[in-house]
């Protein structure tokens, strides 16, 4: 059997990976989705071991030194982490996994598995994205400037990745990421390409 795809998709805070995973999810059926670990307080409606395993940063820890992360970073004063056996699990099982992750995260997966699929999700616009981490009205003006001036870092990242998709219109980004998904299950993988 072979095995399944890893995708990654990143794209800077607020550009509405969450909901174009959410849409995802109706659409494609065999797609796994990778829930991770975090030391950020949940937000409203938020439920652990569902959106996240949310942890003390003791319980984060003690995950790292017992290597149980595939990756993790540190953003915006939390820890995020990626547990690595649901991963190793999944792909061995022959279906597709989706991680949902932040930049760094993405470059340290990228190094353990360059046959992963890495996808950028771009806002359609700054001004755009400013208004969309306002509007989620979750975080106060500190952590609004902060996130934003990483999303700014984060987009000049955008050429470690294969695909880049404008989250324009919620429909149309999930319809392009089902035609990379549709293409790289067609690609042809031998050890001379
Ligand atoms: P939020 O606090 O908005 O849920 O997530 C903040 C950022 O952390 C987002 O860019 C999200 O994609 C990223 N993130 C979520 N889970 C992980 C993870 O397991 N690893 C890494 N590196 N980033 C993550």
């Amino acid at each position: 059997m072979s095995r399944g795809l890893l995708i990654v998709l990143s794209g800077p805070s607020g550009v509405g990976k969450g909901t174009v995973c959410n849409a995802l999810r109706g659409k494609i059926n065999n797609l796994v989705y990778s829930v991770s670990a975090t030391t950020r307080i949940p937000r409203l409606g938020e439920e652990d071991e569902v959106n996240y395993f949310f942890k003390t940063r003791d319980q984060f820890e003690n995950m790292i030194e017992n290597e149980q992360l595939l990756e993790y970073a540190e953003y915006v004063g939390n820890y995020y982490g990626t547990p690595r056996d649901f991963v190793e699990k999944t792909l061995q099982s022959g279906k597709d996994i989706i991680l949902e992750i932040e930049v760094q995260g993405a470059l340290k997966v990228k190094e353990k598995f360059p046959e992963g699929v890495f996808i950028f999700l771009l806002p359609p616009s700054l001004d755009e994205l400013e208004d969309r981490i306002k509007g989620r009205g979750t975080e106060n003006q500190a952590t609004i400037d902060h996130r934003l001036a990483v999303a700014l870092d984060e987009i000049d990242l955008v050429e470690h990745y294969h695909y880049a998709v404008v989250n324009d219109q919620i429909d149309e980004a999930c319809k392009r990421i089902e035609s990379i998904m549709i293409a790289e299950h067609c690609k042809v993988r031998s050890s001379g390409n």
